[in-house]
C-alpha cells in the first residue's frame, strides 16, 4: 500500500517535471556552498539546520560555525526576526543560507490560504528587510504539510526543506543526549533538526562538530547536498523525510521559545 507521504512525494515529482524553472526562479535559486567550495558528490556532507530563531543563543553559534568554517541553515520565524534582526544579518553575513519558517508558528494545515500566504510573506519580507535576502526554502512549521502549502510554496517560488534526523533537543535539553542522538542520526546527505534557543544544543556544539568531522563530514548548507542544489519551487527535500512522523520530532507551542522567552527579550 501507498502511504500518504509516498503519494504526496510522487505527486512533487510529477510537478517538478512538469514546470519548466523560470527566469526569476533562476535568479533566485540557492547557491551552492562557495566559500569553502566543497563538491557533496565527492565527499560527505551532512546539513545542520535550526528552526524557529534567530533563537537566543544565536550569536555564539554563529562563533562556533565560524571556528569550525562550518555551513547552517537557519529556518528563521519572522516574529523572531522582528525582534533580533542583528542576528539574521550576522547569519546572512557569514554565509549561512535562510529559510522561512512562519512568522508565528502556527499549524498551517489549520488556516485558511489567505492567512498561509500572509504568515509566509510577512516572513519573507522581514527577513529582507533585516539581512538583505530573501529566504530561498520553506520549513513549514511542526514539519506540517497538504496540497495547498504545497501550492502556496510553488506558487511563492520555495522548495519545501523538512529533514531526516531530529534531536530531540528541545525535549532533552542535556548535551550528552543532543550529542548522541545527532551522531545516532547522522548520516551522508542527512539534514539534522536542532533549535538555536536550546543552550545545551549551542553549548555541545563544538564538541559535536568536532566530532562529525572526525567521521569525515563536512557540515554544508542544505542547498550544497546532493540533489539539493537543482529543487524546483514546491518540491519536498529530502527524498526520505517521513512525513508521517515529523510532528514528533519537533516542539508542541508550550515547549516552543515562546515559552522560554519572550519574542522582546536577549536582543
Ligand atoms: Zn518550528
Amino acid at each position: 500500500m501507498k502511504s500518504p507521504a509516498r503519494l504526496l512525494l510522487a505527486a512533487s515529482c510529477t510537478a517538478a517535471l512538469l514546470s519548466a524553472p523560470t527566469a526569476a526562479w533562476s535568479a533566485e535559486k540557492p547557491k551552492a556552498d562557495k566559500t569553502n567550495s566543497v563538491d557533496c558528490t565527492k565527499v560527505k556532507c551532512i546539513a545542520l539546520t535550526f528552526d524557529d530563531g534567530p533563537g537566543k543563543y544565536a550569536d555564539k553559534l554563529l562563533d562556533t560555525l565560524k571556528k569550525t568554517k562550518s555551513k547552517a541553515t537557519f529556518f528563521l520565524e519572522g516574529q523572531y526576526v522582528k525582534s533580533r534582526p542583528a542576528f539574521a544579518k550576522r547569519m546572512a553575513q557569514e554565509g549561512h543560507e535562510l529559510g522561512n519558517h512562519s512568522y508565528t508558528h502556527p499549524h498551517l494545515r489549520d488556516l485558511d490560504e489567505d492567512r498561509i500566504r500572509e504568515e509566509l510573506t510577512r516572513t519573507q519580507e522581514i527577513v529582507k528587510q533585516a539581512t538583505g535576502k530573501t529566504p530561498t526554502m520553506l520549513r513549514p512549521p511542526y514539519g506540517e504539510l497538504d496540497q495547498r502549502v504545497q501550492a502556496i510554496a510553488k506558487e511563492m517560488r520555495l522548495p519545501i526543506v523538512l529533514w531526516n534526523g531530529g534531536s530531540r533537543d528541545w525535549a532533552t535539553k542535556n548535551e550528552k543526549a543532543i550529542y548522541d542522538e545527532v551522531l545516532k542520526n547522522a548520516k551522508r546527505d542527512g539534514v539534522i533538526l536542532m533549535h538555536d534557543w536550546v543552550e545545551q544544543t549551542v553549548k555541545v556544539m563544538p564538541k559535536l562538530i568536532a566530532a562529525l568531522q572526525k567521521q569525515g563530514y563536512h557540515i554544508v548548507s542544505v542547498s550544497s547536498l546532493r540533489g539539493a542544489g537543482k529543487l524546483e519551487p514546491g518540491d519536498i527535500y529530502p527524498a526520505d523525510a517521513d512525513l508521517e512522523r515529523l510532528s514528533a520530532d519537533t516542539p508542541t507551542s508550550e515547549d516552543g521559545p515562546g515559552a522560554a522567552e519572550s519574542p522582546a527579550d536577549g536582543l
